[in-house]
């Protein structure tokens, strides 16, 4: 199905309709959001990058509604997420789903701890290499380097020769990932955003509402499938269902996700099972 701009609603109708009827039928709802170019808006120092004072309250009122848990899960690490998204009560996965804490007990995959060893050498071995390409900037997440050419004007136009810089330093069992302006240097393992969510998911039994915006997002809307309400925020290739056509339509549909809870929460019990399965949630 492609994906359609609407006037009415920057959310797809049909998006709106399976959010609103699931929330009737008392279902449990796992709402997980990429970070950088979802939560927040892409900034040109990621540094900078934070949600607005909007999205913090949405999202923080759709993981107070009932049956309903929100988690961030993104490439950056948990110490970065921890204060980003500080007050907001969401579960947090931080290195594309290694580590994860914020839902039972902290969990972290059982390879993270050697593999945030290379991740340290292979950041050193990469801030020398790249010492004089100007604008380069590597950051060390925990078991990811990240190398962001987005001020750097000469990789900017051909980012290839940087990317074979880092293969080359790139050890066996690890490799080079594309990113939004950015090269990433990460291992192999057979464990992303979506083996996560769904590792957040099971002990849940809800449904999931994933929204993403880039490469490893894409992994994890592979993963997850068609069960998965799976969200693409901005243009490109995608595998996900729907799409959103820019950040601010993701606060358009936290506001959406949370009424549907709401009103559900606010109907009688027996109402909202009745109105479930007698007739479909109301159309736009
Ligand atoms: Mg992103």
């Amino acid at each position: 199905m492609t994906p359609r701009p609407r006037k009415a609603s920057a959310v797809p109708a049909g998006l709106l309709r399976e959010v609103r009827a699931s929330a009737l039928r008392g279902e449990p709802l796992l709402a997980a959001f990429d970070f950088d170019g979802v939560l927040s808006p892409i900034r040109r120092f990621p540094g900078q990058a934070r949600m607005s004072d909007r999205t913090r309250s949405l999202l923080k009122r759709l993981g107070e509604a009932k049956r309903t848990r929100t988690l961030i899960v993104s490439g950056r690490a948990l110490r970065f997420l921890r204060r980003a998204a500080a007050g907001t009560g969401a579960a947090l996965a931080g290195d594309h789903g290694l580590e994860f804490e914020g839902m039972g007990p902290p969990w972290k995959h059982p390879a993270l701890d050697e593999l945030a060893r290379h991740a340290r050498a292979l950041a050193r071995a990469a801030r020398k290499a790249t010492k004089r390409l100007k604008g380069v900037a590597v950051e060390l997440k925990t078991a990811t380097v990240s190398v962001h050419w987005r001020r750097a004007p000469s990789v900017r136009r051909d980012p290839e020769p940087l990317r074979a810089l880092l293969e080359s330093l790139a050890p066996p069992g690890w490799r080079v990932a594309p990113g939004l302006m950015l090269w990433e240097l990460r291992p192999l393992v057979a464990w992303g955003k979506g083996h996560l969510i769904e590792y957040a998911q099971a002990g849940l039994g809800a449904r999931i509402l994933f929204v993403g915006d880039d490469h490893t997002d894409e992994e994890g809307f592979r993963r997850l499938g068609r069960e998965a309400w799976c969200v693409r925020v901005g243009p490109g290739e995608t595998s996900a269902r729907w799409r959103l056509h820019g950040v601010e339509a993701v606060d358009e549909l936290l506001t959406a996700a949370l009424e549907a809870r709401l009103q559900v929460e606010a109907a009688p019990a027996g109402r909202a099972r009745e109105r479930s399965s007698t007739r479909r949630a109301p159309q736009r």
